[in-house]
């Protein structure tokens, strides 16, 4: 499309779109905005999926922006594009990522995009959970991929939540044959899961406090499935023979912690996946970790490396990923998806289909 008869169409927007708004997780609204208008190298995607990230109910970490539209994990169609937009059409089928790098900082340069300040700063406008975002100009050049046929636009809410775990790996050294224990089986164990099953993992076990998410975690590959309330170090020395290698904590209880710290192998490394609250602390076990030569390893977000990797391996069937998910639900029932995924019980993957 050519500027002209996009400046053209660009006047005609003055129907509302509908969004869900975030207040807390018990306050989800759906409420009209206007259509964003788009400026040149920009787009404007109709979302046809948009899933729920555990993050989006970390209330602590979402309130203190609120209100809001969240939902960062979308898929949908390029509606329309705007001055000087090449390698994207009306009609392509795509998966937009929120947070993308400047790829010139310091950080960027030394490959730690996840702690760029353009990475932090960026997203679209206003959020997933909504009919239509504004993808700007950066977010379009690096942070949007095409999705194959195959692929459908509910698997592709999975690229950026599977990016973060491909990164995750990619940060603690993974290497075939490691023995792996996964702490929370929610969306994000689970993907660890089959993330470690795919790139050939030894021993998997994994944890969690409900029986719905242990059946998914066995079959997601791991095997192993025990109780969290239960002794999970002295568990996993009797079915495996030893402690494990890698231990990644997706769910950041202090007790989660302890049984974590206390099931990796003399060598290994933990991965701090979920967060703590911002003052959070916890006491770490200093002498234990300095004579075993454990690695502690953070990592956030999915760069756009890891991005299209994680869309490979969906494209590819590498990492199975659409049985994941337990409920889809219009905008109007976003406060239900809000409620769900907060209370993880039974359900896993809750994705919002605004156009339905
Ligand atoms: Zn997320
Ligand atoms: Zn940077």
């Amino acid at each position: 499309m050519g500027p002209l008869q996009d400046a053209g169409r660009r006047k005609g927007d003055s129907r509302p779109l509908k969004a869900a708004v975030y207040y807390n997780n018990n306050d989800v609204r759906v409420e009209e905005r206007p259509v964003p208008a788009i400026g040149p190298g920009e787009a404007l995607v109709r979302i046809e999926a948009s899933g729920i990230c555990g993050s989006d109910v970390m209330e602590w970490y979402r309130i203190k922006k609120a209100p809001l539209v969240l939902g960062h994990e979308i898929a949908g169609t390029i509606e329309k594009t705007g001055p000087g937009v090449k390698g994207f059409k009306p009609g392509d089928r795509v998966t937009v990522a929120h947070h993308v790098p400047c790829n010139t900082c310091r950080y960027c340069l030394a490959g730690n995009h996840s702690v760029c300040d353009t990475l932090r700063s960026t997203n679209f406008d206003p959020g997933g959970f909504c009919e239509f975002v504004r993808v700007p100009a950066i977010n379009l050049d690096r942070g949007t991929f095409i999705l194959p046929d195959n692929v459908s636009f509910e698997d592709g809410t999975f690229v950026e939540p599977l990016g973060c775990v491909v990164r995750a790996f990619r940060v603690a050294r993974f290497s075939p044959g490691m023995s792996v224990l996964v702490i929370g089986s929610g969306m994000s164990g689970l993907l660890h899961i089959r993330l470690a099953r795919a790139l050939g993992a030894g021993k998997i076990a994994a944890t969690d406090i409900n029986n719905f998410r242990l059946d998914s975690a066995t079959r997601s590959g791991a095997d192993l499935a025990l109780d969290a309330r239960t002794d999970v170090p002295a568990k996993i020395r009797e079915a495996f023979g030893r402690p494990v290698d890698l231990v990644i904590i997706c769910a950041a209880s202090d007790s989660a912690i302890t049984q974590g710290l206390k099931s990796v192998d003399r060598g290994g490394t933990v991965i701090f996946f979920a967060p703590k609250e911002p003052g959070g602390t916890y006491p770490l076990p200093l002498f234990d970790l300095w004579r075993d030569n454990i690695t502690i390893i953070n990592s956030y977000a999915s760069p756009p490396y890891e991005t299209l990797v994680a869309l490979e391996l969906i494209a590819s069937g590498r990492v199975r990923v659409n049985d994941l998910i337990t409920h889809r639900l219009g905008l109007d029932e976003a406060q239900e998806g809000f409620r769900l995924v907060a209370g993880a019980g039974e359900s896993i993957k809750v994705v919002i289909v605004p156009q339905r």
